[in-house]
C-alpha cells in the first residue's frame, strides 16, 4: 500500500494528504477545485489534471467529499472506470448509512475492496495527524489500510461491518450539534447575568461542562487562540456540514422508527443559520444568530 490517492482536498482533504506525504507515501491527489491542489505541491503531493490521472495506478483511493452524492459521482464515473483489480477505496466522508451499504455492496461486486471510514478531530486534528478513524467493513481491509491511516490518525477504531464507521459518525456528530448549541446558550446567559467569556472557559474546562465545543470550536472571539471564532467564523466545520450530518441521523432515527427530542431543536437552529446565507460559516457560528435572537 504505497501509492495513495486522494479525491477531494479542502478543508479536511488537503492536511490529510500532506500528511501521507510526510508518513512517505506516494500521493496523487485532485479536487475539481484546481486552485486547492497547488499549495499541495510544496508537501510533495502530485497535483493531478483530473480523477483519472489520480486514480489509475493507486493501491487505494481515499474519498474526502462534501456528501454522498460527489462521492457516488466519483464511484461510478471515475473510481470503477481507473482503479485496478483490488484496488482499495476508503471513503472518509461523512454520508448516511445507507449510501455507504450500497457502495460496499457495489465495490465488492465489481472486485474492489471497500471500507467506510469517517473521521472526527476537525481541521485541526487533520493538520496535527491527531483524527480518529471510525471504520466499518472487513478487519483484513482494515489490516491493509491501517499503516496508511495511521499516518493521519491517532486512533482507529474498527466499529464492526460495512456501514458501521459512519453510523458511529452520524450518532457522534449528532451529539457535537446539540453540544455546541449548549456551550453557545451557556456564554450568552453568562453575558447576560455579567460573568465574563473567560471566566466561565477557565471553570467549565476545569468543570463538569468541558468538551469538544468549548476547546477546539470556541465559539466566542477573543477566548481560544486558533479557533474559527477567531477568524471571523471561516472554517473549519462548516454550518451546511453540519446540517447535512444532523440530517443523516434526522433520517436514520426515522427509518429505525426512533423519536428524538433534542436533535430536531438543534437542526432547526443549524437551519435558520444557513437559511440566513450563512451555510459556508463555522458552525460555532451560531453563536451570533443565538445573540441576535436575544437582543
Ligand atoms: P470541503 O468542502 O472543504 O472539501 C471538499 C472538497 O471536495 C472541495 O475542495 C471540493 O472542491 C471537492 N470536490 C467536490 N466534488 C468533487 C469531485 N466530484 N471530485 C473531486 N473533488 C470534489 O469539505 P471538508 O470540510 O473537507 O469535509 C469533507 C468531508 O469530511 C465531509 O463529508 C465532511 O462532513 C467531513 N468532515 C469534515 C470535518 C471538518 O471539520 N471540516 C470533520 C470531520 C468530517
Amino acid at each position: 500500500m504505497q501509492d495513495i490517492a486522494v479525491i477531494g482536498t479542502g478543508n479536511m482533504g488537503a492536511p490529510m494528504s500532506t500528511n501521507l506525504s510526510r508518513s512517505g507515501f506516494t500521493v496523487h491527489a485532485f479536487d475539481i477545485a484546481g486552485e486547492k491542489l497547488a499549495p499541495l505541491e510544496t508537501h510533495g503531493v502530485r497535483a493531478c489534471k483530473d480523477h483519472a490521472d489520480a486514480i489509475a495506478g493507486a493501491d487505494m483511493v481515499l474519498t474526502m467529499l462534501p456528501t454522498a452524492h460527489e462521492v457516488r459521482d466519483v464511484f461510478d464515473r471515475h473510481f470503477t472506470q481507473y482503479a485496478g483489480p483490488g484496488c482499495l477505496l476508503v471513503d472518509s466522508s461523512t454520508i448516511d448509512l445507507e449510501d455507504a451499504r450500497r457502495l460496499h455492496q457495489d465495490a465488492a461486486g465489481s472486485g474492489y475492496k471497500m471500507l467506510d471510514a469517517p473521521v472526527s478531530g476537525g481541521t485541526a486534528g487533520a493538520a496535527a495527524a491527531r483524527l480518529t478513524f471510525m471504520v466499518g467493513g472487513l478487519s483484513d481491509h482494515l489490516d491493509n489500510a491501517r499503516p496508511v491511516l495511521e499516518a493521519m490518525g491517532a486512533r482507529i477504531i474498527h466499529c464492526g461491518g460495512p456501514g458501521m464507521g459512519q453510523a458511529a459518525k452520524m450518532c457522534n456528530n449528532m451529539m457535537l450539534a446539540i453540544q455546541m448549541a449548549s456551550v453557545v446558550e451557556g456564554f450568552h446567559l453568562a453575558k447576560q447575568v455579567g460573568l465574563g467569556d473567560g471566566k466561565l472557559y477557565e471553570v467549565a474546562h476545569s468543570s463538569s461542562a468541558d468538551c469538544f465545543s468549548l476547546t477546539a470550536f470556541c465559539p466566542v472571539p477573543g477566548v481560544v487562540e486558533n479557533v474559527p471564532a477567531e477568524r471571523d467564523y471561516e472554517p473549519g466545520f462548516s454550518t451546511d456540514l453540519m446540517l447535512k450530518d444532523i440530517g443523516i441521523a434526522l433520517d436514520a432515527a426515522k427509518r429505525s422508527g426512533l423519536s428524538l427530542t433534542l436533535a430536531p431543536l438543534a437542526a432547526s437552529i443549524y437551519r435558520r443559520f444557513s437559511n440566513a446565507g450563512y451555510g459556508d460559516r463555522d458552525f460555532s457560528a451560531i453563536y451570533r444568530l443565538l445573540a441576535t435572537d436575544e437582543e
